[in-house]
């Protein structure tokens, strides 16, 4: 299964809307896999500007 990713916020989506920004502007293409639990905390959530915890995609092009 394709997984696709919000250009917007760059959250992993399951269906056609994001669930964080309720964008429907998807992609296929994005590498990287990062897993934020408290985006407070985590310098990677901090870089990707990532406010609600769950899977992200770390480069989308
Ligand atoms: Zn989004």
């Amino acid at each position: 299964m394709v997984e696709y990713v919000c250009k917007e916020c760059n959250r992993i989506v399951k269906g056609p809307v994001c669930l964080v920004c309720n964008s429907t502007s998807l992609t296929s293409d994005w590498s990287g896999y990062a897993v934020i639990i408290d985006p407070e905390k985590s310098k990677i959530g901090k870089r990707l500007g990532v406010k609600m915890a769950g899977a992200y995609a770390l480069k989308v092009r």
